[in-house]
């Protein structure tokens, strides 16, 4: 199959989440099943300052948005035999920042219709159109309303963020004819909603657990009432749980973390990144023996960062640490910044993204908290698993069908979920975990055991969307 993604971030060149390393390694294991990928992603300025310095100049053309036209370079590089195309605009991407300006929507209604131009005139062909998030979704009808024809898959990553503009902008933004907008295939809450948009007219959608797409078919006010469109496309939703990339996350493979280890060798492993997690923060080195709890997160309320607040007095009245790692909203960093001056010895954080530190807080951490209040798939606590650092996770969405709790097998467990609305639960789970850790307890080593042994490589999950894409050629 030919295969074309376009999505607003993939690693290497982009991340600010869990989409960037989906769009990068489902389409690294497309590519080994033999398959065609080329990927269409933004030039940004990080972009371009990092890792990407060795591509080719492929194109140059303009892109009208109303009365303007504005130009564009598409430039090309291939990684593990992945195809990626970037469409460089100073005015949109030459930015500090990936999204959170007043004119994303209008940046990326420029990103799809340069994206279709350059699918036009390169004579791409695609099998399959697969786009991500609201940032893509319209990329599909815009093909479609050019004449080409192929199968077309919406993948929800956050169903939180909707793309809305007000309609007056439609045919300077993508130029679309009004009746998309009154006919109603692009409206929702009075405005053009371009995730709604995409939902109304892709061959299939999905999400990223089955869990979550059962949440969002079963509550039609959910995210805005997006629970009632998507029930409309009931028969074409599915939901398949995110891959991670084994090569650039495991314990045994990463140059990120002090010292290497597997399962057999975790003990030795961990304890030798737990210590340089010490060093590096200053925690106290004869109190290596306590339990050292991380989060690694954007800072926002679905992530239940105040849950994890609320438990930092219990975390150092039983002797136990915490390292965060995380940015966002800035009532929430000031707020960590505070508890940090009121328990130094318990609480350290890192404000900003850091790659190379989250390995090492995955390697060296006992255990990893993710209480989010709703989670479509998660890769926080799929990682966490893989490096033997046990998650405690609320029972939602992803979180649910990844972590096999203590509560419900102890055999078998990987981790604690609690019931993702039991307010007690979260803490109740903290304190089991240190009850267990400092109980050397024998069940503890076989959570971990399990944990490092699941198996949520892409090489495997892959087949979910190549089954998928087969059965949307076969209609
Ligand atoms: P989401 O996509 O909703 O942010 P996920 O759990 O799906 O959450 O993915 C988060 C990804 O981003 C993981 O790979 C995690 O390690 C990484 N991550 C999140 N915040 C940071 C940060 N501040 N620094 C480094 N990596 C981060």
């Amino acid at each position: 199959m030919k295969i074309v993604f376009a999505a607003s971030e993939s690693v290497p060149f982009s991340k600010t989440g869990g989409l960037g390393d989906v769009v990068s390694g489902l389409s690294k294991a497309l590519v080994k099943k033999r398959h065609k990928v080329y990927v269409f992603l933004p030039f940004y300025l990080k972009t371009k300052r990092g890792v990407l310095d060795n591509y080719e100049f492929v194109d140059s053309f303009g892109v009208a948005m109303g009365n303007q036209m504005i130009g564009c370079n598409i430039l090309k590089d291939v990684r593990d035999d992945v195809t990626f195309y970037f469409i460089e605009c100073g005015e949109f991407f030459e930015r500090d920042g990936y999204y959170g300006y007043g004119d994303d929507e209008r940046r990326f209604s420029f990103f799809c219709q340069a994206v279709r131009k350059a699918i036009l005139r390169f004579n791409l062909q695609p099998d399959i159109v697969h786009v991500h998030d609201w940032q893509t979704a319209i990329l599909p009808l815009l093909l479609a309303d050019a004449g080409l024809k192929f199968r077309s898959l919406l993948t929800i990553h956050n169903p939180l963020f909707q793309g809305y503009f007000n309609p007056y902008n439609l045919g300077s933004y993508l130029d679309l004819q009004e009746y998309y907008y009154s006919s109603g295939l692009l409206r929702f809450n009075d405005q053009v909603s371009l995730l709604k948009g995409g939902i109304c007219s892709v061959d299939a959608i999905s999400t990223v657990s089955r869990t979550h797409a059962n949440e969002l078919l079963s509550d039609f006010k959910a995210f805005n009432g997006l629970g009632y469109i998507l029930n409309n496309r009931r028969f074409d939703m599915f939901g398949i749980v995110n891959g991670i990339d084994y090569t650039n996350f495991s314990p045994d493979n990463d140059s990120h973390i002090v010292k290497e280890y597997d399962y057999k060798t975790y003990k030795e492993g961990k304890l030798a990144n737990k210590k340089a997690i010490y060093e590096k923060f200053g925690f106290n080195l004869n109190e290596l023996d306590c339990p050292l709890f991380t989060a690694i997160s954007r800072l926002t309320s679905q992530k239940g960062v105040e849950r994890i607040v609320r438990n930092i007095p219990q975390l150092a009245s039983q002797g136990a640490k915490l390292v965060l790692l995380g940015q966002g909203d800035s009532n929430i960093e000031q707020t960590l910044k505070d508890y940090c001056n009121q328990y130094p010895n318990t609480l350290k954080i890192y404000l900003g993204y850091s790659e190379e530190l989250s390995h090492l807080l995955y390697a060296g951490s006992d255990f990893f908290l993710m209480p989010s209040r709703f989670e479509p798939c998660g890769l926080g606590q799929i990682i966490a698993m893989h490096y033997g650092s046990l998650p405690i996770v609320s029972k939602v969405g992803g979180l649910n069908d990844t972590v096999i709790s203590y509560y419900d097998n102890k055999a078998n467990a990987t981790g604690y979920s609690f019931d993702g609305w039991d307010e007690n639960g979260f803490d109740y789970s903290i304190g089991l975990a240190i009850q267990m850790y400092y109980g050397h307890s024998e069940e503890l080593d076989n959570m971990i055991k399990n944990a490092m042994k699941e198996d949520f490589s892409w090489s495997k999950q892959v087949n979910e969307y190549i089954d998928l894409y087969k059965n949307l050629l076969a209609r």
